[in-house]
């Protein structure tokens, strides 16, 4: 018996494995594949959230060790410039998915999570204690919660009935990594079917110029004439999607990856069914356009994993859930949308062209960018707490404190992924004894500007409550109402004396 099982250990399902190991909750993953290895490229980085979300547990540096920092924000080919953004990573991050996944696993082994890999979860049944959870060899795994992280096809959803609502793919692209027996035309080519590009993957850098080598595996991203089936793509349809832009298929053979991509655009339409829940790819799919799919499933992961801590360990009431459905099938809705959008911008015809460059135009200017990229990084997200000070729900700016104990950031604080009172009044100020097994009370002093993406400067605050996942969820002074009603809102009723 566990306390969770999560289904699928992707970035998605890693993650939230992460967050509620620190919570110190007894949680397993189960992984189809064998091993974290991950055939093709997926996604190629992080946006700016997502790299302060790892830096609040501590783990950004893992990533920006071996990643490029870069602008990697953009939207319809207009890029996005964030480095004026008020954060301290003002920038993405280049990164394959399978060095994402392997780094995650690493963190995720420290914190010895179990990971039954090689196994698929088939099915399971609910009643009013837990979740039977079937596996392929024939076992099962007794947990209180269930929780699907295994991707878009998500076994979790379907056995769930959770339906799936979105558009149809209106275009599909083919990616691989194949041998050919010509040389290749190498590079973007765009014509009336879309973009398409090749590759080498083997090359050195010399005298800072990238050079490829002769022979060696090639890198494909075609666009096919007609949206390919869903069944797996062969040779045979990649060599044809070739001809049909090329002239030619370049004597491709000997595959060792070929995937098909689409703009399939779709959402759960819950993301709870009791003891069941959906996060990442399994609650969202949408086309692979400004690279959110990634960064939004580990965001999903962030903000279920101490709701779904507290459930289990009995402090918070189970309705603190349904605050996840509430809180992220917003975010990702605006992901669709987003991406629905730039993929339609993204139509050869002269029409579409003109309204490309109109939006290009419109992107020039500072407030349109500012928008979209703190959008498109996540940095705007804004969980409906209701009325207050423009902070309530959004991100905690990463400020640098002086405390009694020196000086310190404030994502230190959240290393633990336990919530915080920052005070910035007279010290003292707040009496939350009967939280605080569960809520830490730091007085401080920070004499900057608060700004915050795409909204710039807001008035200094006189306390702020922090929640595990870096959201502002109460601002107010000693005078003010409603510090009793959030601290018992989110981190459950005061202890009795
Ligand atoms: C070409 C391409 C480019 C992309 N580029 C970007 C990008 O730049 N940025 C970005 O943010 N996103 C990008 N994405 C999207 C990104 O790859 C996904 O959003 C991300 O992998 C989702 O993570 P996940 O953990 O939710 O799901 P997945 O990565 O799909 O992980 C699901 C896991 O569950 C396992 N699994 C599946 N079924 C079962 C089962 N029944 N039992 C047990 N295990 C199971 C799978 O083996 C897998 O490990 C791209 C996607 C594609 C295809």
């Amino acid at each position: 018996m566990h306390a969770v099982v999560i289904a699928g250990g992707g970035p998605t399902g890693l993650m939230l494995a992460g967050e509620l190991a620190l919570a110190g909750v007894d949680v397993a993953i189960v992984e189809r594949r064998a091993s974290q290895d991950l055939a093709g490229s997926r996604a190629g980085g992080l946006h700016a959230r997502t790299i302060e979300v790892l830096d609040q547990r501590g783990i950004a540096d893992r990533f920006l060790e071996q990643g490029q920092v870069a602008q990697v924000a953009g939207f319809a080919g207009v890029p996005l410039d964030i480095s004026d953004f008020p954060t301290r990573h003002n920038y993405g991050l280049g990164l394959w998915q399978k060095h994402i996944e392997r780094i995650l696993a690493g963190w995720v082994d420290e914190l010895e999570v179990p990971i039954h890999r090689g196994r698929e979860v088939t099915g399971f049944g609910q009643d009013d204690t837990g979740v039977d959870v079937e596996l392929s060899d024939g076992m099962s795994l007794r947990a209180e919660y269930l929780v699907g992280c295994d991707g878009g096809r998500s076994v979790v959803r379907k056995a769930a009935g959770i339906e799936f609502p979105g558009w149809d793919p209106t275009t599909s692209s083919l990616i691989a990594v194949a041998e050919m027996a010509e040389e290749p035309e190498l590079g973007i080519r765009r014509d009336a079917l879309g973009v398409h590009a090749l590759g080498k993957l083997e090359y050195e850098v010399r005298d800072g110029e990238v050079v490829y080598m002769d022979g060696g595996p090639v890198g494909v991203m075609v666009t096919e004439q007609h949206v390919g089936p869903t069944s797996e793509p062969t040779l045979r349809e990649l060599s044809e999607a070739l001809v049909v832009v090329y002239g030619t298929d370049y004597g491709i053979h000997s595959p060792t990856y070929i995937s098909r991509f689409t703009d399939m655009t779709r959402q759960a339409a819950a993301y709870r069914d009791r003891r069941v829940l959906l996060a990442g790819d399994a609650a969202h799919v949408h086309a692979p356009d400004g690279g959110q799919g990634l960064n939004t499933g580990v965001q999903d992961a962030v903000n279920l994993g101490w709701k779904l801590a507290q459930v289990v360990s009995g402090t918070a009431p189970e309705s603190l859930l349904d605050t996840y459905h509430a809180e992220r099938h917003p975010v990702a809705a605006r992901v669709l949308r987003h991406t629905m959008a730039s993929i339609a911008l993204r139509r050869p015809d002269e029409r579409t062209k003109a309204l490309r460059d109109t939006t290009a135009e419109l992107l020039g200017m500072d407030e349109p960018r500012k928008r979209l990229a703190a959008m498109q990084s996540g940095l705007d997200i804004h969980y409906d707490l209701g009325e207050g000070h423009p902070l309530l729900g959004r991100r905690m700016p990463d400020l640098d404190l002086v405390t009694a104990d020196g000086p310190l950031r404030v994502f230190t604080l959240l290393h633990a992924a336990r919530p915080v009172l920052l005070n910035f009044g007279e010290p003292g100020g707040f009496d939350i004894s009967p939280w605080a097994d569960r809520v830490r009370s730091i007085d401080a002093n920070y004499g900057g500007t608060w700004e915050l993406p795409a909204l710039g400067a807001v008035t200094a605050p006189a306390a702020v409550l922090i929640r595990p996942d870096g959201y502002v969820a109460w601002v107010g002074d000693r005078a003010s109402l409603g510090l009793a009603d959030a601290l018992t809102t989110w981190f459950g009723p005061p202890s009795a004396a």
